[in-house]
């Protein structure tokens, strides 16, 4: 979560240990170096990313997905966070129906976070629930 005016965003990949579940649980988020971090945008290293998808695979975990930080209280996808997951569902769709998308906001979950999953075409957002 972004708390003040100038942190700036992070960025990271979303890890499960079963691809087949009928419930995907999110296993591991990983956090990656964000480049060109700024307040309202982050970019990362490809290079860095599928060097830990590499790494956390030997683990017997999957890449389904991305999460960043955005300083908003509702956080949307951006254009660039669009293009982004688009690339990034194109890239996994050989074992992926969707590329899962988090944003976090700066509130707390459910009501701060943007979930969702990208399908080459476009984003389809999740219904949160809260747990109480
Ligand atoms: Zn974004």
């Amino acid at each position: 979560m972004q708390r003040w005016s100038r942190s700036k965003e992070s960025v990271g990949q979303l890890f499960t240990n079963d691809l087949t579940a009928s419930t995907i649980v999110i296993s591991r988020a990983t956090l990656l170096k964000a480049r060109h971090a700024s307040w309202s945008s982050v970019t990362f290293d490809p290079v860095e990313a599928m060097r830990q998808r590499q790494d956390l695979l030997q683990q017997g975990l999957y890449c389904i997905g991305l999460w960043h930080t955005h300083p908003e209280v509702a956080p949307v996808p951006s254009g660039t966070d669009e293009k982004l997951a688009a690339d990034h569902a194109r890239e996994a769709i050989s074992v992926l129906n969707g590329l899962a998308f988090v944003i976090v906001g700066n509130r707390p979950f459910p009501n701060g976070w943007y979930v969702g999953f990208h399908d080459i075409v476009r984003f389809h957002k999740a219904n949160l629930l809260s747990s109480r």
